[in-house]
């Protein structure tokens, strides 16, 4: 099994009716990279980098950073990586740096909140993507966004890091982009008016879901309402992606469910053309991908629209398979 799939390495990922489906990878360090590439990414789709600040003393220094985005640039050989801005706080906590006590951390001082309260950290970790960009094909990604204002003021500090690093004489990509990452209901409804500010969107369905149907996703107690297909969770993708269409910036899927291959009819029926996933979910997805049709994905997709439970979804995703086989 381990072998065939091993077989779709190198096999463009495209379905049975001619529609290429670019499957990347989300990867927490350049170990991951490696499995990654191994198992055929076709660029980095989520670069999590908050393990450069965790399990430290300190906050890494402008030059660390710039290392390890720029040894991840070029092991992918001109495939795209974008790079998060850091995302701590929540379940995610430093040694070295006092976070507020929070009743609720999921919803408190995290991610860029944090960043844009910490403007030296922010630049600095700007300053060291910037720097990499130089060496390929890079991107900026913010996480948590769930305002205009938020984005203006990340890409503000973004210029501010570009103009110091050209009065240095420092090189980077000019024309790097800037995107958000989707995972906050506001940021749904909105997503017409951040596809103005933002090159890209990326909707992390793992914060997504958790918000939207108010459930904690590390609570193993309601771990079961945790659902990825249900119907609420369908609206909000596809809301964003049709604002995404509209103002004609590239979106794509992030969060866990985009290794789901029961998700794949989603995204063929919305049209979504790029999924960023664990490198373990690749090839797997791959298989499904080479024996889908695009067409059948809408239609399917139509169906579920009109289902008023996830089961209902469910059963038509597997039954597209089941057709399919
Ligand atoms: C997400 O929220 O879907 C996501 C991809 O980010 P993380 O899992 O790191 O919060
Ligand atoms: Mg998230």
């Amino acid at each position: 099994q381990k072998e065939q799939l091993l077989k779709l390495v190198e096999v463009p990922s495209v379905t049975q009716d001619g529609v290429a489906m670019m499957l990347a990878a989300n990867i927490s360090s350049l170990k991951e990279l490696e499995t990654a590439l191994g198992n055929g990414a076709e660029g980095v789709g989520l670069f999590r980098t908050e393990f450069l600040y965790m399990d430290r003393t300190r906050f890494p220094t402008e030059e660390e950073q710039f290392e390890v985005y720029k040894t991840a640039v070029q092991k992918l050989k001109g495939k795209s990586l974008t790079i998060r801005t850091l995302d701590i706080g929540g379940d995610k906590q430093l040694d070295y740096h006092e976070l507020p006590e929070e009743e609720n951390p999921f919803l408190g001082f995290r991610a860029i909140r944090f960043c844009l309260e910490h403007k030296d950290l922010f630049k600095t970790q700007l300053r060291a993507i910037l720097r990499a960009s130089h060496y390929g094909n890079v991107k900026i990604m913010y996480p948590l966004i769930t305002s205009v204002e938020e984005v203006r003021e990340a890409n503000r500090l973004l210029e501010e890091a570009k103009r110091e690093l050209t009065a240095e004489g420092v090189p980077f990509l000019t024309e790097i982009k800037a995107g958000v990452m989707i995972e906050v209901p506001a940021a749904v409804a909105i997503a017409d008016m951040l596809a103005e500010e933002a090159a890209f969107f990326s909707i992390g369905t793992n914060d997504l879901i958790q918000f939207t149907l108010a459930v904690d996703r590390m609570n193993e107690r309601i771990s079961h309402m945790y659902e990825p297909f249900h119907p609420a969770i369908l609206r909000m993708i596809r809301t964003t992606v049709q604002a995404a269409k509209t103002k004609g910036i590239p979106v794509s899927i992030c969060g866990e469910i985009a290794g789901d291959v029961n998700a794949l009819p989603i995204w063929l029926g919305m049209g979504i053309e790029v999924l960023s996933l664990s490198a373990q979910a690749i090839l797997p997805l791959k298989e499904r991908v080479l024996h889908s049709r695009a067409s059948d994905g809408r239609y399917v997709f139509e169906e579920m629209l009109r289902c008023a439970t996830a089961g209902e979804i469910k059963d038509l995703a597997r039954r597209y398979f089941a057709e399919a086989a």
